[in-house]
């Protein structure tokens, strides 16, 4: 990084900032994780300079030779790592995904059923501030009232009676598991596409923690930077009948030259994710979320359904007297990250909310145990119920914690 501090030490300096920033705060975000060193040093290389619109072998580029291998193995690798028929690896991001499967196989102004932002969905999944609840006519499903889970059921009857063109499946904030299975069957009974958004849990689904959605969906949207851990991107599975039109919703219908370095990247993050080591790093992450369910439940903290099994939880904070926005606040003094999140059946509005979501992606990959955990809750739960105290010693207390487990 010589060249960078020479060129621009403004940005040099903010980049350390940063650095530091990640590594003496605990990152409970439940959608960040840390890459390995190798995929950002993919990141940061010459395939950025290289412009490719098209596919490997149909590019609209000359010298296009290089990057065709690099893009070939992220997408056979990907294939493999999921058991697909048909992977594009090129949109930028998760959102982009997203579009690039509702442009594919959609008109604007068709009806999509989606999960409720509020209830664990994504903007993405027919937010009215969002493209997507502008373009089409999403209706939204949410979560049982009593066991704040999907009703599989009241599901089937909104499906039948709705008819929509599409059901979309997936969240950013459910801390179940999802039968995909289960709403694949409800798809076909209605007549709709299937399309899961398997984002947050794609790490999970990569190493056999979580129900494959790929063999029940016609397309399964990702991205790559969650519990998959590899660059900031998105990336599309399909069925082999929709290749073709996914490929051309994505280019040209969405973007242009596709980010090779990113992609390079993200072949680095599916060979890891297919190592043993991803495995053992899964079951440790599942260990870890659930450890921190069961010491904050302890602790008279009540968890949107009640507990946990995958990454991260969502906790309500209503018997706590005090509001998402104010405990993320008040743990980012104290250097916990976390994000205030709207939970089911929310009175509060999306700045202000009643929720707060936590995951163990990020600090199970820097090596935090059950010890870990335990320790990070009773800072927590103090600094909740000492909110009026001086909570400096606190601070150092987590500065302590990230000593114990370097980043990198
Ligand atoms: N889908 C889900 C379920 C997500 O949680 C997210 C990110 O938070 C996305 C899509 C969007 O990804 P990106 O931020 O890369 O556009």
């Amino acid at each position: 990084s010589k060249y960078l501090k020479n060129v621009d030490r403004e940005i040099f300096d903010l980049i350390e900032e940063e650095e530091k920033r990640q590594e003496y705060n605990i990152e409970l975000i439940a959608s960040e994780n840390f890459t390995s060193k190798a995929v950002m040093e993919a990141m940061g290389t010459a395939l950025t300079n290289k412009y490719a619109e098209g596919y490997p072998n149909k590019r609209y580029y000359g010298g296009c030779h290089v990057v065709d291998k690099v893009e070939t193995l992220a997408i056979e690798r990907m294939k493999e790592l999921f058991g697909a028929e048909h992977a594009n690896v090129q949109p930028h991001s998760g959102s982009q995904a997203n579009m690039a499967v509702y442009m594919a196989v959609l008109e604007p102004g068709d009806k999509i059923l989606g999960m409720d932002l509020s209830h664990g969905g994504h903007l993405t999944h027919g937010s009215p501030v969002n493209f997507s609840g502008k373009l089409y006519n999403f209706v939204s499903y949410g979560v049982d009232q009593e066991t704040e889970t999907i009703n599989y059921e009241a599901l089937r009857e909104m499906a039948l009676e709705e008819k929509p063109k599409m059901i979309v499946a997936g969240a950013s904030a459910y801390p179940r598991k999802i039968n995909f299975e289960k709403i694949a069957e409800i798809a076909k009974e209605a007549g709709a596409y299937f399309m899961v958004d398997m984002a947050h849990i794609a790490g999970l689904v990569a190493t056999g923690h979580h129900m494959s959605p790929v063999p029940f969906a016609d397309f399964v949207t990702t991205t790559t930077h969650k519990t998959l851990r590899g660059p900031r991107g998105g990336a599309i599975l399909c069925k082999a009948e929709h290749a073709k039109a996914v490929d051309k919703s994505v280019f040209p219908g969405m973007q242009g030259g596709p980010l090779e370095h990113v992609i390079a990247a993200k072949a680095v993050c599916f060979k890891e994710a297919m190592e043993e080591d991803f495995k053992t790093y899964m079951e440790q992450v599942l260990v870890n979320t659930n450890t921190l369910a069961v010491e904050l439940t302890k602790r008279g903290y009540r968890l949107v359904s009640g507990g946990t099994d995958n990454h991260l939880i969502l906790v309500d904070l209503n018997n706590k007297d005090i509001t998402g926005k104010d405990a993320e606040k008040l743990l980012d003094t104290i250097g916990i990250t976390t994000n205030k999140n709207t939970i089911p059946f929310e009175t509060r509005s999306p700045f202000v909310t009643s929720g707060l979501r936590m995951g163990c992606a990020a600090v199970t990959t820097r090596g935090f145990k059950e010890e870990d955990i335990k320790t990070m809750v009773e800072f927590m739960d103090y600094a909740i119920t000492h909110r009026d105290e001086d909570l400096s010693e606190l601070r150092e207390k987590v500065t302590k914690l990230c000593r114990k487990h370097p980043l990198y």
